[in-house]
């Protein structure tokens, strides 16, 4: 479903996707981790043509990313994202904030985007919050809103990167479980987060970037137990 070949970023003289090489199937969960500035992060940006890439090619679905205009915005409806911070509008509500992008880009009627919303919010255990603002909420109940923001789009892929990592302990759980729960149906993910729970839970595989490669990838069983590379070793005695 998701195609990167040869891909190559530089930001100035840093080299900061190299050659990256990576196939997503329909359905798969694939976890990213590796260490701070692996380039993790620019990797999920330039699936979603938050930045551009030199050189290499990048397909979802079978279609190159677009340059720029409409067929931009499609693209990015096809791909959820979130993020570590939540990014919610703050002054609109939180059914608001779920039935924006249904409304204005997927073209649905405000009934029927306000009656999936309210599915979604079901769904990540925030209904009875629909009529508060982002404010009001817990950092936990915040990012599962912005899950259900994404999902609303119906994605055909779902990126997240670090979602849990701005999050106090008690709140990190709640969020896994909505996404742990995503991967059991059949969404396709990408996942950057060193929450080796959820890896082991949820991920078909690991991909361990460092320096801007893909240095390994393996099952989570594999890659924490028999870690191949002296990098990935060094980094889980690390975080382990
Ligand atoms: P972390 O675990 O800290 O989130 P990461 O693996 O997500 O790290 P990236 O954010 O992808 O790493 O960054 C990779 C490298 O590119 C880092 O050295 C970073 O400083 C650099 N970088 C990222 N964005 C830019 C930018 N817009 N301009 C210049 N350098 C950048
Ligand atoms: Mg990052």
């Amino acid at each position: 479903l998701v195609v990167l070949k040869d891909v190559q970023k530089h930001f100035g003289d840093l080299h900061v996707l190299r050659d990256i090489n990576l196939e997503i199937g329909k359905g798969e969960v694939v976890v990213v981790i590796g260490p701070s500035g692996s380039g993790k992060s620019t990797l999920c940006r330039a699936i979603n043509r938050l930045e551009t890439v030199e050189s290499g090619t990048i397909t979802i679905d079978g279609k190159a990313l677009p340059e720029e205009g409409k067929a931009l915005a499609q693209l990015r409806a096809d791909v959820g994202m979130v993020f570590q911070s939540f990014n919610l509008f703050a002054h609109k509500t939180i059914l608001d904030n779920v039935t924006l992008g249904p409304i204005k880009v997927r073209k649905q009627k405000k009934a029927d985007a306000e009656k999936r919303g309210m599915e979604l919010l079901e769904r990540v255990g925030v209904a009875q919050q629909a009529q508060k603002f982002p404010a009001q909420l817990s950092g936990g109940q915040q990012q599962r809103v912005a899950i259900a923001r994404s999902l609303a789009m119906d994605p055909k892929v779902m990126l997240f990167d670090e979602p849990t990592s701005a999050l106090d302990p008690e709140m990190i759980n709640e969020v896994l479980d909505v996404m742990v729960g995503l991967a059991k149906e059949g969404m396709t993910m990408i996942v950057v987060t060193h929450e080796m729970g959820f890896a082991r839970k949820a991920a078909n595989r690991v991909v361990f970037m460092a320096d801007g490669q893909i240095v390994e990838e393996n099952t989570p069983e594999e890659f924490f137990t028999h870690p191949k590379s002296d990098r990935a070793k060094d980094f889980l005695g690390k975080i382990l």
